[in-house]
C-alpha cells in the first residue's frame, strides 16, 4: 500500500493497524508533548527531549519509532546502536537544529580555547561529537553550572543560551540560532493574555526572547509546564499549542490558554496517524549515524544524562 492509501483509511482502522504492528514488532513509540493529539494518544510514552532522551536508554524494544523531530529519533539512535531507530516523517527536521554546523563550532572553539561547548539537544549528530556536553531546556541552567569554568560557549538557541546565562552568572558566548516558534512571542503577547486573564500565572518556555522570559511567573521546558498544570487550575502557556492539548486531555476540569494560538511547528506536525501507520507497517525511515561521529555524539549526550 502507498502512502496516499493509508491517507483514505479510517482513524479506527489506522489505529488497529498501529497497534497491531507494534505489537507484532515489539516496537515502543515515543512521542514528544508537540505531536498532534491522534498521535499523542497512540505514544507509548510522551516527554520534551530530556524525557525520551532517558525513556531510549532504558526501553528493551527492539523497534524505537521516534514521532517527533529528526534530532529527537538521531538522539535515539546514538545511545540505542543495535537497535533500529524509525522516524515517521524523514522531513521533520528542526530548522533551529539546522542553522548549526559542525563546522561553525570547531571554529568557534579555535576561537575561544578552552572554553566548553554545551550544545541543545536540539543539533545535528555532527554537532553533538563537536560539544563536551549535550543539554535540554529542562537542565540547560544545571548543566551549565556543572561545567567547569566562568565562560561557556552555547549552540545553536540564542534565547536559552541567554536563560542559562541569566541564571548562573556565567559568562555565555551565544551561537544566534533561534526557534521560529517560540522567538515570535513578544512583550504584547503576555500583557494581552494578562488583560484577558487576570491572575492566571503565565509559563513561557525558555527557548523564548527574554524579554517574554522576564514576564512570566515561570520558565519552564515542556516537561516542567506538565508539573505546573497538574499545580495550577488555570495556567497561560507559551509554546507549541501541541502540550496545551495534551493538558486539556490530561487535566480536562482545568484551563488552559495559550500564549498565542499560532505557536505551531510544522516540523512537529509532519507526523500523523497515515504516517505513522505506514512507517511502523514497512519500519521505514531507518535512522542510522556513522560509528564516529555516534561516539562522540554519545559521549556528550552521556554526560549530560550523568549530570541531569
Ligand atoms: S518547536 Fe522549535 S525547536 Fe522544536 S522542533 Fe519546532 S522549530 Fe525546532
Amino acid at each position: 500500500m502507498t502512502l496516499e492509501e493509508y491517507g483514505a483509511l479510517s482513524t479506527e482502522e489506522l489505529s488497529a493497524r498501529i497497534r497491531r504492528a507494534k505489537d507484532e514488532k515489539r516496537a515502543v513509540i515515543l512521542g514528544h508533548n508537540y505531536q498532534v493529539p491522534e498521535v499523542q494518544v497512540l505514544a507509548d510514552y510522551l516527554g520534551d527531549s530530556l524525557r525520551l532522551a532517558q525513556l531510549a536508554t532504558e526501553t528493551d524494544a527492539e523497534l524505537i519509532v521516534l514521532c517527533g523531530v529528526w534530532f529527537m529519533a538521531e538522539s535515539a539512535k546514538i545511545l540505542n546502536p543495535d537497535r533500529r531507530v524509525i522516524i515517521p516523517s524523514k522531513d521533520a527536521g528542526c530548522p533551529m537544529a539546522d542553522m548549526a554546523t559542525a563546522e561553525g563550532v570547531v571554529r568557534l572553539k579555535e576561537q575561544h580555547p578552552g572554553v566548553p561547548v554545551v550544545s541543545y539537544v536540539n543539533t545535528s549528530a555532527e554537532v553533538k561529537a563537536v560539544s563536551d556536553v549535550c543539554c535540554t531546556s529542562a537542565n540547560a541552567v544545571r548543566i551549565v553550572e556543572a561545567v567547569e569554568g566562568d565562560t561557556v560557549i552555547f549552540v545553536p538557541d540564542k534565547n536559552l543560551g541567554a536563560y542559562a546565562a541569566s541564571k548562573t552568572g556565567k559568562n555565555v558566548i551565544l551561537w544566534k540560532g533561534h526557534c521560529y516558534v517560540h522567538n515570535m512571542f513578544v512583550p504584547e503577547d503576555v500583557e494581552l493574555a494578562r488583560g484577558e486573564h487576570p491572575g492566571v500565572p503565565v509559563v513561557v518556555h525558555p527557548e523564548s526572547p527574554p524579554d517574554v522570559v522576564a514576564r512570566a511567573e515561570f520558565a519552564a521546558s515542556t516537561g516542567g509546564m506538565m508539573k505546573l498544570a497538574e499545580e495550577h487550575d488555570e495556567l497561560i502557556v507559551g509554546t507549541e499549542i501541541g502540550l496545551i492539548e495534551r493538558m486539556n486531555r490530561e487535566f480536562p476540569e482545568k484551563r488552559f490558554y495559550p500564549l498565542s494560538a499560532f505557536a505551531v511547528c510544522r516540523n512537529m506536525k509532519m507526523t500523523d496517524l497515515p504516517r505513522l501507520a505506514w512507517a511502523l507497517e514497512h519500519e521505514e525511515y531507518e535512522v542510522t549515524v556513522p560509528e564516529d561521529i555516534r561516539q562522540g555524539a554519545e559521549r556528550a549526550l552521556a554526560r549530560m544524562l550523568e549530570l541531569s
